[in-house]
């Protein structure tokens, strides 16, 4: 076999298998030689006992870099097409292993302690578009204790992850990966570097999950209900948007006072409040029996 990261062995490969892409399932190949020992070093694979869990592995390109730098890699890949390639891409490797399941419907839990069991943990990943944000708040929400992620995406989606508060860029995405981790955008991607092309440049983006969140929350469920509403309807003020509708129970003058009572301007939309502000709020609306 050639060289994976060659464009003529990739394409032979998948001829070999008679293996045609799946859009559905966010199948755009890396064929770009470049980029995956740049993401395999960056996402800290080289560290001491440190393992690392890939997303969708596809053929393996990213895989091999991982493997020849980390002691351990798991890669949970959905298509069982693709299975057989992997075990012909990843032969040279006996620290690389294939787990043929749905990342979202995969045990993390389990599987770290099953695999990683005394390990430093870090994912990277070209992620399926398709799921890149339910997938990013599974690893993160489920304190799996993370050291980093590092992940592939769509360039803006890179940019929302890395907004921070307080940008015309942030959505609620930006806050929850904010409460999580400290983001960090590593380098663009051209959209040329993928077979099939998708339309859009992608971006690799690593989360350097926190030791503890930057500000206290008394309730995690109500601060992020909170910061979805907020969002839903980013045009309107915040005010206008928790009262609107069936948003959150509470009716307006009472919010009014409650930003008063914090020092938030009335007129602040969604975009305009930090983090530590959603927190004082939800913990304020936490306060008065609001779940
Ligand atoms: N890592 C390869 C690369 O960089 O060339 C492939 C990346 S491709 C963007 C995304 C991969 O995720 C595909 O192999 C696809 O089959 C796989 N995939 C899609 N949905 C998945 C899911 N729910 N769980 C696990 N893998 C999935």
């Amino acid at each position: 076999m050639g060289k994976l990261s060659d464009i003529g062995t990739i394409k032979q490969i998948l001829a070999r298998h008679g293996f045609s892409f799946s859009k559905a399932l966010g199948q755009n190949f890396l064929i770009n030689p470049t980029i995956s020992p740049k993401m395999a070093e960056l996402c800290g694979a080289e560290q001491e006992n440190t393992g690392v869990l890939e997303i969708g592995p596809g053929i393996g390109v990213l895989t091999c870099e991982l493997a020849k730098r980390a002691p351990k890699v798991v890669a949970v890949e959905l298509d069982k097409r693709l299975i057989p390639i992997l075990s012909e891409t990843l032969a040279d490797f006996n620290n690389a292993k294939i787990i043929n399941d749905d990342i979202m419907k995969v045990d993390l839990k389990k599987l770290l302690k099953a695999e990683f069991s005394g390990m430093n943990v870090v994912v990277c990943a070209n992620l399926p578009y398709y799921i890149t944000s339910p997938v990013l708040m599974r690893l993160l929400e489920e304190k799996l204790g993370l050291a980093a992620i590092t992940v592939m995406v769509q360039k803006e989606v890179a940019q929302r992850l890395c907004a921070g508060a307080e940008s015309r860029k942030t959505g609620s995405i930006s806050l929850a990966v904010n409460y999580y981790a400290e983001p960090e955008l590593l380098f663009g991607v051209k959209k040329g570097s993928f077979m099939p092309q998708p339309k859009v440049d992608s971006a690799v983006v690593k989360l350097n999950v926190r030791k503890s969140p930057p500000c206290k929350v008394l309730s995690e469920e109500l601060f992020f209900k909170v910061i979805k509403m907020a969002f839903l309807q980013r045009r309107k003020t915040v005010i206008n948007a928790l009262s609107g509708g069936n948003a959150i129970a509470m009716p307006k003058t009472e919010l009014m006072e409650i930003f008063e009572r914090l020092g938030i301007l009335q007129t602040k939309r969604a975009e305009n409040l930090s983090i530590k502000q959603f927190a004082y709020l939800s913990n304020e609306l936490h306060l008065r029996g609001l779940e």
